[in-house]
């Protein structure tokens, strides 16, 4: 495994002031990853020029991730919702394309809200078609779209992988790929192995955390086997960490994401073990995957 290594950039920031992206992406490369996950929630905030300059001095990649709300949500039955949301992709695609970004994920799909009715056929049709426009801009720039699978209360439409690969081979794009998410996988998939293996060459991202969202190794998730089984299908996109604390992101995203507890105080120590945690599961997954032993 010769991933790159990502950290979302919510560890270190709330927002993308020039100060904070200055900070977020110098903090990154300081710790050794190869790129950096910035939030697009407010792509017309952020300043493109500097920080392209600063991530070039740094010597790190970039990728982008949001979720869309109500009011842009293409999986609507609301036509004036699925335009504001096209328009938004297409926006975020814009802007990614301008940072020198290699992939946009996240719920990009639907809104990133809890829903209190199922998605429908004709919701899911909306999507694709709206996916399907997003994806062949994207694709004029070299971006990969990342679909993310999240748990229930945070979509009603991608719930598990299966689905995801489905929502893909429908949208018909190279370019459009399943985004597995180990949290969100613990709460959804019967066997989350079992699903990585089931979407194979269709992964196109992948983030890490636990399954309260702290430091890897001290949940109750698998994540050696995740690592194994992410080695065995040859997976060789990005392998992006995650974690939240109200204390760095404040609200809205404390209540969206539902930070109740805290996992960890200083920042530092958190993303330094999780290098150290997600590069020897790596070497491990690595060994065992390709070491078979065989009778003399
Ligand atoms: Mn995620």
């Amino acid at each position: 495994m010769n991933n790159r290594l990502g950290l979302h950039a919510n560890v270190w920031v709330a927002g993308w002031s020039d100060e904070e992206a200055i900070r977020a992406i110098d903090k990154t490369a300081e710790f050794g990853f190869d790129l950096i996950e910035i939030s697009a929630m407010a792509p017309h905030l952020m300043n493109i020029d500097l920080t392209r300059k600063r991530l070039e001095q740094a010597g790190i990649g970039v990728t982008m991730s949001l979720g869309l709300d109500a009011e842009k949500d293409i999986s609507s039955l609301d036509p004036d919702r699925v335009r504001a949301g096209e328009a938004h992709l297409m926006d975020v695609v814009s802007t990614a394309r301008d940072i020198g970004a290699t992939h946009v994920c996240g719920i990009l799909y639907s809104a990133f809200q809890k829903y209190s009715e199922p998605a429908t056929s004709a919701g899911v049709a909306s999507s694709i078609e709206v996916m399907a426009r997003v994806a062949e801009k994207a694709a004029a720039s070299g971006i990969t779209l990342g679909m993310e699978v999240v748990n229930r209360y945070e979509t009603n439409m991608i719930n598990t992988a299966t689905q995801a690969v489905e929502y893909c081979r429908r949208v018909g794009a190279p370019n459009v790929k399943v985004h597995l998410d180990v949290y969100h996988m613990n709460i959804e998939e019967a066997d989350a192995v079992a699903a990585i293996q089931a979407t194979g060459d269709y992964l196109g991202y992948f983030h890490t955390g636990e399954s309260h969202r702290g430091y890897m190794g001290t949940g109750s998730i698998d994540l050696k086997s995740m690592f194994q089984a992410l080695a065995r299908i040859g997976y060789a996109g990005p392998i992006t960490y995650e974690s939240f604390s109200s204390r760095v992101v404040g609200q809205p995203l404390t209540g969206i994401l539902g930070i109740w507890r805290e996992t960890w105080e200083d920042g530092d120590d958190l993303v330094r073990h999780a290098k150290m945690y997600t590069q020897s599961q790596m070497i491990a997954a690595r060994n065992a995957v390709s070491r078979k032993s065989s009778l003399a």
